[in-house]
């Protein structure tokens, strides 16, 4: 006989069938037993009773997080015990085997409740036992087919998934770079991408038109908020087009993505639209939450915010930076302002808002030399430094650059959203805590007197 699953057994009643999965909970009522049994779809009613003697004793040792394999006859439960709220609540299994697979210690941390009331280091410590609860399950099963259906509609719409080094040098995205000592040219260090943005652009100059990627993102930045040192973004890049086919395409994607995997949420079809002035002087914020009742926990209201300045000033260090990034082109019109009044250039950029957060952002890239090299030096880049860090760049829009833009989704904040989780680690499998660490494989940590050796490397501190 071959295992099914318990969401399959309403196929099988009155037959003999096998089922494999966790004991969930172990109830005696009267003398029969009861056994909630879960696997990966759900969970099942298991039946015991006393005239199986030797099964009886030995289901009666079973305790909550074995793992067993049973087999028995798929039943109809009697009348008053049926339960039409939950799933299988009309059906039963009478056992008429068990197989111990693994027996399981208490657990540290309840895995049968939402586990909200349990403390994050215990739940990030035992995150393999954390992530057994329905709440975590719903939510990486809700992540993994929201992942799958924006993939699909892209690879409908003729873009091709490519992969991007992880090892690769610094991108100025804004943040600090983390970085792995090379072995075999000691003293030097790769950086991981704090976005694949340069790859994406060359992608484009290589002559693929469309690309997508669900990439992993790293930034050393100190913690503020719910950030993650390592997160992911849908990323997207296409050749000749303008903002408005971008952002359309997106939103036909967005909207198509979300009504297949959250089919309960209300939003409007066509997103708004505002230029970021007008924004930021009726709201005094660049993603303001348009929902109606924000206690609707089924609302969403996206926002197009567009028509951002290409700088904006740092204070500390008293000179213009990116306000997107430095590829980011300007508006064509306002080209001749790069000489006379940076400030007033305006960019081709256009950030996606949801419910008062950012979930999108991305731009019309500039894809020629004159202008990119303009752009680095009103950014007050000295001519060595953006030649040494995008020479490449600036070399390859030399060769055939088409127009090109593109955008990044943060999918860990999109999804918390969708699923009502207020912290993004609630959508990852294994993040890491507020300050970085995973507690589970307890990292970061020292490595070897060998391994540093190895990479040309000392410890000038005290541990
Ligand atoms: N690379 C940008 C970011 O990570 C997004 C983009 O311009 O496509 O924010």
């Amino acid at each position: 006989m071959a295992r099914i699953l318990s969401k399959e057994i309403s196929e099988y009643v009155g037959k003999d069938i096998e089922l494999s999965g966790w004991v969930n909970v172990v109830r005696a009522h009267g003398k029969v037993l009861f056994l909630d049994l879960r696997d990966r779809s759900g969970i099942v009613q298991l039946v015991f009773i006393p005239s199986n003697k030797e099964l009886y004793s030995a289901a009666a040792e079973l305790r909550p997080e074995w793992v067993i394999s049973v087999s028995g006859t798929v039943n109809k439960r009697p009348n008053g015990m049926v339960n039409l709220n939950i799933a299988n609540g009309e059906l039963e299994i009478l056992v008429s085997h068990i197989h111990i697979e693994a027996k399981a210690k208490t657990t540290p941390i309840d895995v049968g409740g939402d586990g909200h009331e349990i403390g994050e280091e215990s739940r990030m410590k035992y995150r393999y036992l954390d992530l057994r609860r329905g709440r975590m399950q719903k939510n990486l099963r809700s992540r993994a087919t929201f992942i799958q259906t924006m993939r699909e509609l892209l690879v409908g719409h003729d873009f091709a998934e490519i992969e991007t080094p992880v090892l690769t040098r610094s991108t100025p995205e804004g943040a600090r770079d983390y970085l792995v000592p090379s072995r075999t040219e000691k003293g030097k260090f790769y950086a991981l991408p704090q976005s694949p943005q340069q790859y994406k652009q060359l992608l484009m100059v290589a002559g693929y038109e469309r690309y997508f990627q669900v990439a992993r993102c790293f930034r050393d930045e100190d913690t503020r908020g719910d950030r993650q040192p390592e997160f992911t973004q849908f990323d997207i890049e296409m050749s000749f087009i303008e903002e408005s086919e971008l952002m359309n395409l997106m939103e036909e994607v967005v909207v198509k993505t979300i009504e297949k995997t959250f089919p309960n949420k209300k939003f409007a079809k066509r997103f708004e639209i505002m230029n970021y002035a007008d924004v930021m002087a009726k709201y005094n914020s660049d993603k303001p939450d348009l929902r109606q009742d924000k206690n609707d926990p089924n609302e969403l209201a996206f926002l197009w915010v567009i028509h951002f300045p290409l700088f904006e000033k740092s204070e500390a260090e008293n000179r213009l930076v990116s306000m997107h990034h430095p590829f980011t082109a300007p508006e064509t019109n306002d080209i001749p302002l790069l000489d006379t009044d940076p400030s007033k250039v305006m960019a081709r950029a256009y950030d996606l808002v949801l419910n008062g957060y950012e979930v999108g952002g991305g731009s019309i890239r500039i894809n020629n030399r004159e202008l990119q090299e303009k752009v680095f030096e009103t950014l007050k880049i000295p001519k060595e430094i953006y030649e040494a860090q995008f020479g490449h760049l600036l070399e390859a829009l030399e060769y055939g650059a088409p127009a090109h833009g593109g955008i990044a989704l943060g999918l860990d904040r999109f999804l918390s959203i969708l699923l009502n989780e207020p912290n993004i680690r609630e959508v990852i499998a294994f993040p890491k805590t507020g300050d970085g660490r995973d507690l589970m494989m307890d990292a970061p940590s020292q490595v070897s007197k060998d391994q540093l050796d190895e990479l040309g490397l000392k410890i000038n501190i005290k541990q």
